[in-house]
């Protein structure tokens, strides 16, 4: 792993021709890009990094890019991130960290597009569980984190399911340039993701209840200590997932796909894609932006029920509020909480939820909810292409597949879906799904509404004798001859 630059301190210079811009397009205030908010001052609403693109030198074709390829061995050009400086110019070069993010495949994956009605040829995983943490929070930490350091922060924080702190903690303990504390609500934490922020030696501390109290809290804490906040209300954090669609497009050729489908927690990952390709389309990089398909866990659905049953739209940045607000007080009303065995998209307020209705707008987007048993059984099904994924991650596959079912999304369509986070994140819900240990499954699946493992690949238990464990391999062979 790398790590370019000193632990430089000085403040960055206020000449620069990126700043932060409220969101709210009747709003519209501006702050430097020095200055650590997660929050407009005027409106409250999020911000965003802006450019003044006259004053930069943005690629005039994107084949540009690929430039960066021959000089690998400079840790920014090697860095899946940063060798798209270019399009997300926020910090000097000599001022980024890296420890490598990034360096994920658009896997083609034509067995898993037959079982979900796509034509074989147009599906492609867009595997992020490759990053140096095991998911794509690494691409957001990278450039998060260049800015903390450029502001000369000494601790970080985040409120987090679990693979935000493992970034965290990863790219404190890499760089050694801050101390990283981490919020976590109690219980649902997977263990391959407590496990890393533990090792990686953050302070970790277990607030009693859920993410979205850990989330409230931790905003109350950082503005009082004056702590850097790495969660997606984070500007920056976007900047730097936006460099999953390149990659993206990258690996098509540059060519922009029919569809991308993305699961819907927080909604930085969405809101993120949706800047990427109005910025592209404005700078004229891409003649056209591809839809987008959010996709909440049925158990944390705020996206869906607002958006699609409730009409809640960008409407040219004038989000009608009181619809959310009504929402959320119903919501409290009945003491409701998000439950879902995708951890990671365990989440009822989403905090980049305006972020998102802009995207969503940009791209002609659809949102749609999938139950536990959907996300568990895509699950299986991606795991026999061959490239495992957490949870939270398979809610974009199980997503596709209805929206298959629906028509909205074609046959003969090309479409990208990102798995966002690794499979030995969670072993507990993959080695549940499978088992032939009823109490297993009921402990961690049934009292998660899931009946039944439709694509489990059961264990065999075989006597220690040598003919059993023939008979055994022959029948499997015998049941399994194409
Ligand atoms: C954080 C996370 C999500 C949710 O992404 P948002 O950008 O918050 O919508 C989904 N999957 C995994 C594996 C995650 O870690
Ligand atoms: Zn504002």
């Amino acid at each position: 792993m790398h790590q370019v630059g000193s632990p430089d301190r000085r403040p960055v210079s206020t000449t620069s021709a990126a700043y932060q811009r409220c969101i709210a397009p009747g709003c519209g205030a501006t702050y430097d890009i020095a200055q650590i908010k997660v929050a407009c001052d005027q409106c409250g609403g999020l911000l965003d990094v802006a450019y003044d693109w006259d004053r930069l030198a943005p690629p005039t074709a994107l084949q540009e890019l690929e430039q960066a390829w021959q000089f690998r061995r400079d840790p920014v050009c090697f860095s899946g991130v940063w060798r798209f400086h270019q399009l997300l110019p926020f910090a000097p070069r000599e001022r980024l960290v890296t420890v490598g993010e990034g360096q994920t495949i658009l896997q083609r994956a034509d067995r898993l597009a037959t079982l979900v009605g796509v034509k074989p040829g147009n599906l492609f995983l867009q595997y992020e569980g490759l990053n140096p943490s095991g998911s794509f929070k690494d691409n957001g930490m990278a450039a998060a984190f260049t800015h903390a350091a450029l502001v000369g922060a000494s601790s970080a924080a985040c409120a987090s399911t679990g693979n935000t702190s493992a970034s965290l903690a990863m790219y404190a303990a890499v760089t050694q340039i801050m101390k990283a504390i981490i919020f976590v609500g109690s219980g649902k934490i997977a263990y391959g993701k407590l496990s890393q922020a533990l090792e990686y030696g953050a302070l970790t501390m277990q607030i009693n209840g859920d993410f979205d109290d850990a989330m409230a809290r931790v905003r109350e804490v950082c503005e009082q200590m004056g702590i850097y906040l790495v969660n997606s209300v984070n500007p920056f954090r976007l900047e730097g997932q936006k460099t999953i669609m390149y990659r993206v497009l990258e690996w098509l050729n540059w060519q922009v796909p029919d569809w991308i489908v993305v699961p819907g927690g927080n909604l930085g990952n969405s809101s993120a894609f949706g800047k990427a390709f109005s910025e592209l389309h404005a700078l004229g990089l891409v003649d056209r932006i591809p839809r987008l398909a959010v996709i909440n866990a049925a158990g944390a659905n705020t996206l869906y029920e607002l958006y699609e049953r409730r009409g809640l739209r960008w409407n040219g940045g004038n989000v009608d509020q009181s619809i959310v607000r009504r929402y959320y007080e119903e919501l409290d009303a009945r003491s409701r909480k998000a439950s879902t065995i995708a951890s990671a998209i365990e989440i009822i307020r989403p905090v980049n939820l305006t972020k998102c209705l802009r995207a969503l707008e940009v791209c002609q987007g659809v949102v749609r909810e999938v139950t536990d048993q959907d996300i568990l059984d895509a699950k299986a099904r991606v795991g026999t292409s061959g490239i495992g994924c957490e949870p939270a991650s398979a809610a974009s596959v199980a997503g596709l597949h209805l929206l298959r079912r629906e028509n909205v999304i074609g046959a003969d369509d090309r479409v990208v879906c990102i798995l966002t986070g690794h499979q030995l994140k969670d072993p507990t819900a993959t080695v549940a799904y499978h088992t032939t240990d009823q109490d297993l499954f009921n402990r961690v699946l049934r009292n998660q509404g899931v009946m039944r493992a439709s694509h489990a690949n059961r264990a065999v238990s075989v006597a220690n004798d040598r003919d059993e464990i023939i008979r055994a391999i022959r029948l499997y062979v015998h049941m399994n001859k194409h």
